[in-house]
């Protein structure tokens, strides 16, 4: 197993720390949970006092790899996260390019790294443009599935792991399947070699995938599946460019009994559509609308959404907000999309 310098210094920063505090995204995915938990369980293991940061709650069907206690939320309890940003040696941010996709909690983020004894700060990602110079260390590598996956690599070349998963808590295996599961949308997209290999070991060291499989992606309620039939029926629109979109409502969420996490997955459904070679889902929310962006092939939605939605990601796979109302989002996406594919 080769370790990379950044490798090695990050083994020293978390040997040298004890309180570590682990960061995840804002509106966190399977892969921002899968990352953190996984991170939190190799660091118990070490004898470290981690504990993760998240801006608000994740989807319900997440809880079965949350460790009890090991995540503060910052909306619910922010003197809790402020006190544990106050007494960090390290902190360590996974699956974002940037101290700022914490959310709320990142201005604390930044002022702890100007305070007199800082937190050395850590950056573990598979997003494009990492804003390199917040941190001490970084490893960014675009091509890997996830950061689950990318972590899943730089926990084996840990001088303690040996390259061995078995070296691994079997829970930090777990959560890490979980990511790799989720942000590929359970294999459909963003799979690399390395990825499938990552898949091997992970299952070798005893990780029931099919049990993850039927946690995530088989356990929401009817409500939700009406819906997908709702939106799909009623409210998608296929532009000629190759370009399908649909808007959810926040009456619309009342209507169909919405708890968080119900709209997983919608966005790619239009993509099996052979002529749709992109697909946004506008949410409202309160104060702003969420945007999602999917594309096939060469069609850059980290570019539409730098451009157009506030926003970024990945080439095929990016999110955004606008600020305006959910009524008036098709007219002014509808003259993007038409800007965008000049
Ligand atoms: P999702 O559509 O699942 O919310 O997000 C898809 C991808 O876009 C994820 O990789 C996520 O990190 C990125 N993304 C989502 N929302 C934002 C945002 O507001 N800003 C940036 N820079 N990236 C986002
Ligand atoms: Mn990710």
């Amino acid at each position: 197993m080769r370790t990379t310098k950044a490798e090695e210094k990050l083994n020293d920063l978390i040997l040298k720390s004890s309180n570590i505090v682990i960061f995840g995204h804002e509106n966190p995915d399977g892969d921002s949970i899968g990352s953190a938990v996984g991170m939190y369980h190799y660091l118990t293991a070490l004898g470290k006092h981690p504990h993760i940061i998240i801006h608000s709650r994740l989807p319900e069907y997440f809880n079965f790899i949350i460790p009890a206690g090991s995540i503060s939320y910052y909306v619910e309890d922010g003197e809790k996260c402020l006190r544990c940003i106050e007494e960090a040696d390290l902190m360590l941010f996974l699956d974002m390019n940037g101290m700022n996709r914490t959310g709320e909690v990142s201005a604390a983020a930044e002022a702890a790294r100007l305070r007199e004894n800082a937190p050395h700060c850590a950056l573990i990602d598979h997003h494009l443009n990492p804003q390199t110079d917040s941190f001490d260390v970084v490893i960014s590598d675009t091509e890997v599935s996830s950061a689950c996956e990318l972590l899943y690599h730089v926990l084996l070349a840990q001088p303690g792991v040996c390259g061995d998963v078995n070296n691994l808590p079997k829970e930090c295996a777990e959560a890490l399947l979980t990511g790799i599961l989720t942000d590929t949308n359970n294999f459909a997209n963003s799979v690399y070699p390395s990825t499938y290999l990552a898949v091997s070991q992970l299952q070798a060291r005893g990780v029931d995938r099919d049990a993850i499989y039927n946690e995530v992606f088989r356990s929401y309620s009817e409500q939700r599946m009406r819906l997908m039939g709702h939106l799909l029926q009623d409210n998608m629109r296929c532009l000629p460019q190759g370009v399908a979109y649909f808007t959810l409502s926040i009456a619309d969420k009342k209507k169909y009994d919405f708890v968080r996490g119900d709209s997983e997955g919608f966005v790619n459904l239009p993509l099996s559509i052979k002529e749709i070679r992109m697909t946004a889902f506008f949410t409202e929310e309160p104060g702003f609308v969420k945007v999602s962006l999917r594309s096939k092939g060469n069609v850059d939605v980290n570019d539409f959404s730098h451009k157009y939605c506030n926003g970024g990601g990945h080439k095929n796979a990016s999110g955004g907000r606008l600020y305006m109302p959910i009524d008036q989002v098709p007219e002014y996406f509808e003259s993007k999309v038409k800007e965008f594919f000049k």
